[in-house]
């Protein structure tokens, strides 16, 4: 994969359920260390992307390319693309209420073992380092002890943020980041997508268009499963198509 500008490939894809276009020969894809923005009105196709880039949904024809290898034709298991490097964050958040931040993100460390090992588990000076080090990347340096369902909505997204990056992804896919978030904490998600987007590649689904035009990255507009236009927010704003699509104008 080293040495390749395109980390993810979706190439003339195209679902159908119940005879019902729900994607239509999208293409689309991403850097090795590259945010984008994938917008789009209700039903454009954004959860079926993410459910095709994950393995959740396999494509009827076309194809989604990881670094060398064809996701779709190979029927790759969503478990074995998710060891693969590609993370997903769904909207509400999935952290053990119970556990502190500390144990959350030593568990995701863990993740692909399934409950029986974590159990008599002892992790190692490295690994408890690693929890560290993500627990200051994702802004919860100071709150590792304490239990995660004390945390804020916006802390408990990015603990979720965190028990991803334990896992190593290459990529990162997050449902709508900055929902239900308040002001300071939307812009600490900013900021956090921003600084993972240096070496991860990071797609955001996103409706929220003020939002969007904080992350200062190129957009991807989705409409009827097909990739209407692609850009900078100034320019997939002043496209009329998105305009009369999007805006509803
Ligand atoms: P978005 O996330 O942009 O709102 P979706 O990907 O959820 O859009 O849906 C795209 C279209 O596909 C919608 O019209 C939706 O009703 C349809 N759809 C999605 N999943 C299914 C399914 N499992 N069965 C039938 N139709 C579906």
């Amino acid at each position: 994969m080293s040495g390749s500008t395109r980390l993810l490939e979706v190439s003339g894809v195209s679902v159908t359920f119940d005879g019902f276009r729900a994607i239509n020969n999208l293409s689309f894809a991403i850097g090795p260390a590259e945010m984008r923005a994938v917008i789009g009105p209700n039903g454009a196709g954004k959860t079926t992307f993410m459910d095709i880039v994950t393995g959740k949904t396999r494509p009827d024809t076309g194809r989604v390319i990881w670094g060398d290898e064809n996701i779709s034709l190979i029927g790759m298991s969503e478990a074995r693309i998710a060891r693969a490097g590609i993370g997903r964050k769904f909207q509400r958040p999935t952290v053990f209420e119970e556990q502190s931040v500390r144990d959350n993100l030593t568990m995701a460390l863990k993740a692909d073992r399934g409950p029986f090992n974590v159990l008599f588990w002892k992790p190692s000076a490295e690994e408890r380092a690693k929890v560290e080090d993500i627990a200051a990347t994702i802004g919860l340096a100071g709150q590792l002890d304490r239990t995660s369902g004390e945390l804020s909505h916006g802390q408990k997204q990015w603990l979720e943020i965190g028990m991803l990056l334990a896992q190593d992804p290459q990529l990162l896919l997050v449902d709508e980041p900055a929902a239900g978030m308040t002001p300071a904490e939307r812009e600490h998600t900013t900021d956090l997508l921003k600084s993972l987007a240096k070496h991860h590649a990071v797609v955001v689904v996103e409706h929220d268009m003020e939002f969007v035009r904080r992350l200062d990255c190129k957009v991807t507009v989705l409409h009827e499963g097909s990739v209407l236009a692609e850009g900078s927010i100034d320019h997939v704003t002043k496209n009329q198509e998105v305009i009369d699509v999007y805006l509803g104008r």
